[in-house]
């Protein structure tokens, strides 16, 4: 393993971006130390708060279509509304967390490498 491993689909599997094998995460959005698998330095890949920003915009255009659309279509009760659409906005932020951490983590850890060794091109 090394070199063919894609950093999309390692992110969205929350696995390092190097060799694809070893957790990325210790915890629930904790980045590990290193990887288990190939030692590779993960702290230094730490995305910050990158994700959030796409996650609140991701999940807040498809609630609010679907909470538009559902509108029009059904016209539910406020309550119902509520009871729908606030578990679901933090079931999916939470669920789309990891992935996202993931794949920004691959992303700027496969540009770094790319601009530092060239030499895979
Ligand atoms: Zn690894």
């Amino acid at each position: 393993m090394g070199a063919g491993v894609n950093p999309v689909l390692a992110g969205i599997a929350c696995r390092c971006p190097k060799c694809g094998e070893g957790p990325l995460f210790s915890g629930f959005l904790t980045v590990a130390p290193q990887c288990e698998a190939c030692g590779f330095d993960l702290r230094k890949a730490d995305s910050g708060d990158g994700p959030a920003v796409f996650i609140i915009l991701i999940v807040g255009c498809i609630v609010g279509f679907g909470a538009l659309i559902t509108e029009v279509a059904v016209h539910p009760p406020v309550w119902l509304h509520l009871v729908i659409w606030l578990p679901l906005t933090l079931f999916l932020c939470l669920a789309l967390l990891r992935p996202f951490k993931g794949v920004m983590i691959a992303l700027q850890f496969h540009h770094k490498a790319s601009e530092a060794g060239g030499k895979d091109v």
